[in-house]
Formats: structure tokens, sequence, C-alpha cells
């Protein structure tokens, strides 16, 4: 069996358990749960959680190492726990842990990864590596080379979702386009996705499951409690052992490719003409920005400003009802308006004033 998840290998690789061990029955129960499902490689439960707020459950700490240790001899799974620390990943060695995760709240902080680093250097142990709280690539990748470079041949990555402020159905925003990313700058890492993390409840968990893996991500990292009624952390998230079997069942998996002629050839046909829409498109867009060089000559000889308000108000609702018509979505829309925005006024300012050349 496999440590880490492998890129050929069956999907979903998966990792199962509570959010946090809670006692010794708990975490007995759970294992002897998430063994009967077929596609698990390893026990989760988190010994030291890490909670946004004071005077929640911070987890049972080092006695429930023991626990999962007990819960390993009992159903043959192999055990990962979450490290913050230094003297968290020496604590896991010495109950001889299967593999190790840095949890969001760790990746966001150079100094703890680097911490955990050096207590890793020299020992051979999977490391599984989720995304940092905020939407920031370079500090994933960062996290990645700082175990890396400790000699840590063994890594995957988790996608866990984002720190956002405002509205979302979602716990944490999935914000997609930050693992394809990451997948294109370390294309060797394999990935798993925790939709449990990203939802925040139960409900979204199949559907987003089903997008980590049409996004050809290895696995999934699922919470499964007992009881999750009476769970001490992420109650509203976790699943049932019948709730994951139904996910389980349910899930769609294709392959990364298919070497079928007929498929493959239709395919070319497919993207030549997504090819053909996407340089009309850039050179539409160059059209566009030259016309607003067009009109930042024209205001700046008659002295009038480059931003006009009620032209912007405008643009974005008829464009807003336009691309509802052509089944484009709001958020779609606005992002493409404000970029659009941007650019042309980058374009205006290069006419008008030559000393705004380089800026923003
Ligand atoms: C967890 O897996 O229980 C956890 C705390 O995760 P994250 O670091 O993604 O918040
Ligand atoms: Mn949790």
């Amino acid at each position: 069996m496999p440590k880490i998840p492998n890129k050929d290998g069956h999907r979903p690789f998966l990792i199962s358990g509570p959010c946090g061990v809670e006692s010794r029955e708990q975490i007995l129960q759970a294992a002897s749960e998430v063994s009967q499902l077929p596609s698990i490689q390893y026990l989760r439960g988190g010994i030291w959680k890490p909670r946004t707020r004071p005077d929640s459950f911070e987890g049972v700490g080092e006695i429930g190492l023991e626990w999962m240790a007990e819960a390993r001899e009992q159903t043959g799974l192999r055990i990962i726990t979450e490290v913050a620390r230094a003297s968290h990943v020496e604590a896991c060695l010495k109950h001889e842990f299967d593999a190790l995760w840095l949890g969001a709240r760790t990746t966001v902080n150079p100094f703890s990864v680097q911490e955990i680093a050096d207590a890793l250097r020299g020992v051979n142990v999977p490391v599984f590596i989720k995304n940092p709280m905020v939407p920031d690539l370079a500090l994933w990748l960062g996290a990645v080379e700082r175990i890396m470079k400790a000699g840590i041949e063994q890594i995957a990555v988790i996608h866990r979702g984002f720190s956002h402020y405002g509205d979302s159905i979602y716990r944490y925003k999935p914000m997609w386009e930050i693992p394809i990313a990451f997948r294109t700058r370390m294309p060797e890492i394999p990935m798993l996705c925790d939709p449990s993390h990203i939802a925040g409840e139960v409900s979204f968990i199949p559907a987003l499951s089903q997008k980590a893996m049409d996004l050809g991500m290895e696995g999934l990292m699922i919470e499964v409690h007992p009881n999750p009624k009476q769970a001490l952390s992420d109650k509203s998230q976790q699943f049932t052992l019948k709730d994951i079997n139904a996910l389980l069942s349910n899930l769609e998996i294709r392959n990364n490719s298919s070497a079928d002629e007929i498929f493959v050839s239709e395919l070319v046909a497919l993207r030549s003409r997504i090819d053909k829409v996407d340089e009309e498109i850039i050179h539409l867009l160059g059209k566009r920005m030259r016309i607003a060089e067009e009109l930042g000559e024209y205001k700046k000889s008659h002295g009038v400003n480059i931003l006009q308000l009620e032209r912007w108000k405008e643009i974005l609702a008829t464009r807003g009802l336009l691309a509802d018509k052509v089944g484009l979505t709001e958020e779609f829309i606005s992002k493409y308006l404000d970029q659009i925005h941007k650019e042309s006024i980058r374009h205006q300012t290069k006419v008008m004033n030559s000393r705004g050349r380089n800026e923003e």
C-alpha cells in the first residue's frame, strides 16, 4: 500500500476519522468504523486542536497518541495526526505515527513550518501539508519547500479552502484556481482535497468531493465521527459511516486521459475551436484598449477626468444583464469587468499622463 497517494494509483486515496480524538472509546469506535471503508489509507484524529477562539475543545493532548496507536493495533490502519510544533513532531515520532500533517494555521506561518522542518530532519515519515488559511500560493509552495529541504521525500498536499470575509455558502472558500495553480507549479506533488473543512456542513461534501476528483486530485481527507451530534469540534461537518459510504459509492472516478482514437481526435477538434475563440477574444480586447486610448486623448483635449462613475455603473448594469442571458455568473462578469476597467484606465492614463506609465 502506498504511503502517499500515487499518481497512477487507485483513487480516491482516503484519509478519514474524527476531527478530534476525544476519548479512547470514541477513537477506537471511529477506527473500527472507518476500517470498513474500501479505500481507507489512514485513520485521522486531531490530538492538539488549533482553535480560532479560546475556550473551545483544544484536543486531549499526548494521551490521545496512545489511543491512536491502540486503534492502529486493533484495526491495522495507519495513523496520522496534525503537528503544529517541534514538540508535537517528537511526541508523534515516539509513538511511531505513520504520517503527519501540517494544518492551515501552521502553513501560514513560516517560523512554525521551519521549526517542524528542523524537527523532521533525518526522519523518514510522510508529511501532508494543508494550504495556508489565506489564499497565498507562495506560502503553500514555501511550506512544501521547507519540508522538502529537511529531507522528507514523501510529501503530499491537502486543499482545505481559504479564509474570507463576507458571505459564502462554505465555511472556507474553495478557490479552486489556487490548487490548480499549485499543480502547475509542483505537478509531481500528489494532492488531496479536504471537503469537510471547505464545506463546514455535511450537505456540501459530496459535490465538493466530486469536483476534487474531476479536477484530477488523488484523494480525499474526510471527517467521520461515530456520533457527529456529540462531537466536541466541527459537529456540523462530520459524516457518519453511512454518509461516507453513500458518498464513496456515488463518486464518479474518471481518468486523466483516454487513448481512444476517436476521443482524441474529437478532443483536438473541440480544443481548436476553443483556441480560435480565445484568439478572437484577445484581438477584441486589444481593439477595446486602443479605443480606450483614443478616449483618453479625447478626454485630455477637453480637460475631462478619466473616471466617469455614471458610465462605469451603466457598463456594470448592461454587461451584467447580457452576461446573465448567455449563462455567465455574476461573480465571473464582475471580476472580468473590474479587470477590463482597470486595464482601460491604465491605457487612458498612459496617453493622458506620461508620468503614470508604471503605476498599477
Ligand atoms: C483539521 O483537520 O481538523 C483541521 C484543524 O484542519 P485545518 O488545518 O484545515 O483547519
Ligand atoms: Mn476539523
